[in-house]
């Protein structure tokens, strides 16, 4: 039996069209008030935009209703879907904890806040009716202060049990302007031994080589194989894993044709760098892991050899599987002696 490991999903864009429509039906009607039907809804939230900041837009309609009160309600559905239709055994769910807190508060009692929220996912995510390992990852965001994104790092440090790496997220685009910020955000959280990942090489934009060398894992990295080939050997020799999320691309205008994520895989089977496939936003694009594994093999940007290795690759750079094994083979020791059995009668 094949259980899978999503290694980037956030929180915001991990709601799907269906559940967030239930909620403002009963909760907010005003937010869709415009949608005269459901499909309608469905159309907007889940169309493909020309780039990659009007498809960040959409995120802070789903950040505003995830509030302390909601953010369970949220989650239980959230893995009750990864566990009854994607397989999932394990789960590193990512957002921003500062834009789940009131807007109305000082940016000094928003960071307080933040405490309770990493608190609250962390213990929504734990159902022993839909037993997945989870995890969170912090992102600090590129259009938030400094002290914030400070505290950001601090917050994980504090919450090992619920929080395993940071993230920067927000928009490639930004993060030149402030360049020596995020190499030092990265180093403190180097020295309070936080595992670490980034968007970066996303877009054309989000292609800072600097910044590489900090990252454990690379949010995307795509431009990577694409414009800057000559940089796999050192991604390679660093064992960075490209977190590749195939269907964000076609949405925010990066790619136009999947069957571009052709030389992204080859070139990176060819250097020896790992890929996890990801599904980045599942709710935004109404998209589930194995359909994301099932499109690449549909449309020959790999092959089941190369599918299962990636599978591999997504546990062995989780940060925070407890085995050593993927579950597969923990379970073919419970299965196998049963098959056994059955065989003989
Ligand atoms: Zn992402």
């Amino acid at each position: 039996m094949a259980l899978y490991a999503e290694l980037h999903r956030h929180l915001g864009g991990s709601v799907v069209p269906r559940v967030l429509w239930r909620y403002f039906e009963r909760h907010a009607k005003d937010l869709i008030s415009r949608f005269a039907e459901y499909p309608e809804f469905e159309e907007f939230y889940t169309r493909p935009r020309n780039t990659l900041d009007e498809y960040l837009e959409l995120h802070t309609l789903v950040e505003s209703v995830q509030t302390v009160e909601t953010l369970p309600y949220f989650i239980y559905r959230l893995l009750r879907g990864a566990y009854i239709f994607e397989n999932l055994a394990y789960l590193e769910l990512r957002y921003t904890p500062y834009l789940r807190t009131p807007e109305h508060l000082d940016q000094g009692a928003r960071i307080d806040k933040m405490t309770e929220i990493v608190d609250i996912v962390g213990k929504s995510s734990h159902l022993p009716e839909y037993p997945i390992v989870t995890s969170q990852i912090l992102c600090m965001h590129s259009r938030l202060p400094y002290e914030v994104n400070k505290a950001i790092v601090d917050l994980a440090a504090q919450n090992r049990e619920y929080v395993c790496a940071i993230d920067v997220a927000g928009g490639d685009r930004y993060y030149a302007e402030r360049m020596e910020e995020w190499i030092s955000l990265y180093n403190y959280a180097h020295s309070l031994d936080i595992k670490t990942t980034g968007h970066l090489y996303e877009t054309t934009d989000g292609c800072y080589p600097v910044l590489l060398p900090y990252l454990m894992r690379i949010g995307h990295g795509i431009q990577i194989p694409l414009l800057y080939p000559e940089l796999l050997k050192d991604v390679a020799q660093r064992g960075q894993c490209l977190e590749v999320c195939p269907t964000t691309y076609l949405k925010t205008g990066t790619l136009q044709d999947i069957r571009q994520l052709k030389l992204v895989f080859d070139r990176c089977f060819e250097a020896g760098v790992d890929i996890a496939i990801c599904t980045d936003n599942a709710g935004l694009h109404n998209m589930r892991l194995p359909f994301e594994y099932e499109n690449l093999l549909t449309y020959d940007i790999i092959n089941f050899a190369q599918l299962q290795a990636c599978q591999d690759a997504a546990f062995r750079h989780a940060f925070a599987w407890p085995y050593t094994q993927r579950p597969a083979s923990l379970l073919n020791g419970l299965l196998k002696p049963e098959a056994d059995k059955m065989l003989a009668m």
